[in-house]
């Protein structure tokens, strides 16, 4: 028997600290026949004889909240291709969990709710998120399955977007209408301080396949939740999902969530941590070389806007002379260094232009010593007052870029090993890198992806929340879902 699955979806970290909206430029879309198929999705749903009905997947890197006339558009096209589409009998979407959109709020409940409204109660809906994501009851209530990432940093994207196809698969062939258990857990956690392969978040990821072989259980997830977003359902949950017995799947829930309650207060960062200025004071003082500084705060991969300025002005005051900066987004001054060319002297103001509250522009001044061939890369020296040392490199980039691998820097002729300090906009060093760093230090920087959740000025968010409060209790409590 062939069975019809519609597939898509929308994928978007974005962060409410963000001055920035994501518009449709910054998403990359796909439709049609190659949509999110990769070589074991083509083959399971080719197994199970699936019929695929594409409809559309953005996605793109992290930023601010999605624009509402952007979402709207995307939105409709989904909603369009599925009303078109008779006879499904399943509705399979890979999202994200902490895609916020501007005047409509939680992005995934909205759109899925909008799809169970189009298609009815019989269609099965399943997804798969990231498990940096914040689940609300329209989500929950909307789908029949969600299951989410078990890794990170993230090494099982591909393979969660197979599971939620399983599930579908199966509870399709198997005529079931699964039951969900769902416990928002009042705890905010900055990803950097939850990899799940150290404890303690090694042991509680480990809990899910021993729920998972309890007989009747479907699925479990346990969502660590995106704190730099200040909406009310800002928090860590856990989902179980069983075949039919709600109150089976609530046993296993409560048990994960007092777990990682219980846990709360062992979460830590695995690398060394210190303010901006002793960051630096660290670095010097280290015999081998390179040092690398991540400025957290201001972590395009994390969704803020990569164009703070702060390292270079600490460096500089601190006298720094054999450093580089990658990398500071504005698309000004590189249009400038390209203008002027390369050799050229000049003062430049850099960066403060994205991000206005946490930073101001700085004018330095040196020379454009690299420019790459599609005019999207500037690197600039500064003038140093010793001609032995190169001085300080700052990269420049029209985009939002992060650095991590040292082939981005082979590429603008740098060489990592002769610098002292590299400073990236990062939280923790990519592995490449973290590869060939003789040490790691991770700046508590300011900006929109602030480490330090506890300075962030949440207005919103549900309270009580851990760390954000203390001194409360809390113990797992049922949710009456559909
Ligand atoms: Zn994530």
């Amino acid at each position: 028997m062939i069975v019809r699955i519609a597939i898509g979806g929308m994928s978007h970290e974005g962060t409410t600290f963000s001055p920035l909206l994501t518009d449709l430029e910054d998403l990359v879309v796909t439709r049609g026949e190659d949509l999110l198929l990769d070589d074991n999705l083509r083959q399971l749903y080719r197994q199970h004889n699936v019929e695929i009905v594409p409809t559309l997947f953005a996605r793109g890197t992290p930023s601010g909240i999605i624009k509402k006339s952007c979402y709207q558009v995307l939105k409709n096209e989904i909603l369009q291709k599925i009303k078109l589409a008779k006879d499904l009998d399943g509705i399979c979407l890979t999202l994200h969990g902490a895609m916020e959109v501007e005047e409509v709020g939680d992005g995934e409940g909205d759109l899925v709710s909008s799809i169970r409204a189009v298609v009815g109660e019989d269609v099965l809906i399943s997804v798969s998120l990231d498990l940096h994501g914040n689940l609300t009851s329209k989500l929950v209530e909307s789908v029949d399955l969600l299951t989410a990432y078990r890794t990170a940093p993230h090494r099982d994207a591909a393979e969660t977007r197979c599971r939620a196809a399983s599930l579908l698969i199966h509870a399709w062939q198997n005529n079931l209408k699964p039951k969900t258990a769902w416990i928002p857990v009042p705890i905010l956690l900055p990803g950097e301080k939850v990899i799940t392969e150290l404890e303690p978040a090694a042991s509680l990821y480990a809990m899910i396949e021993e729920v998972n072989q309890v007989p009747g259980i479907l699925d479990t997830s346990i969502m660590v939740g995106f704190a730099w977003a200040d909406v009310p359902h800002a928090s860590a949950s856990v989902v179980v999902i069983a075949e039919n017995d709600r109150d089976m799947a609530y046993e296993q829930a409560e048990r994960l969530a007092e777990t990682f309650w219980n846990r709360r207060e062992a979460f830590h960062f695995d690398v060394e941590t210190y303010p901006v200025d002793e960051s630096i004071d660290e670095a010097l003082s280290f015999a081998q070389k390179p040092v690398f500084i991540s400025d957290s705060g201001d972590n395009p991969t994390a969704g803020a806007t990569g164009d703070i300025p702060i390292f270079l002005e600490r460096l500089l005051a601190k006298n720094v002379k054999n450093a580089v900066v990658a990398a500071i987004a504005d698309a000004k001054a590189v249009k400038t260094c390209v203008a002027e060319g390369l050799g050229s002297k000049m003062s430049l103001s850099i960066g403060g232009k994205l991000d206005t509250i946490h930073a101001e522009p700085l004018t330095i001044t040196g020379r454009v010593t690299f420019l790459s061939d599609d005019s999207k890369t500037a690197v600039f020296q500064i003038d140093g007052e010793d001609s032995a040392h190169n001085g300080i490199e700052v990269i420049l980039t029209a985009d939002r870029r992060a650095f991590i691998s040292p082939d981005q820097f082979k590429a603008l002729n740098i060489d990592l090993f002769s610098r002292d300090i590299v400073v990236v906009k990062l939280g923790y060093l990519f592995p490449e890198l973290r590869d060939i760093a003789p040490r790691s230090i991770m700046a508590l920087s300011p900006g929109v992806s602030n480490e330090d959740i506890e300075s962030l000025p949440f207005n919103r968010v549900r309270r009580p929340i851990y760390p954000l409060d203390r001194d409360f209790e809390w113990s797992p409590s049922r949710h009456a879902l559909r």
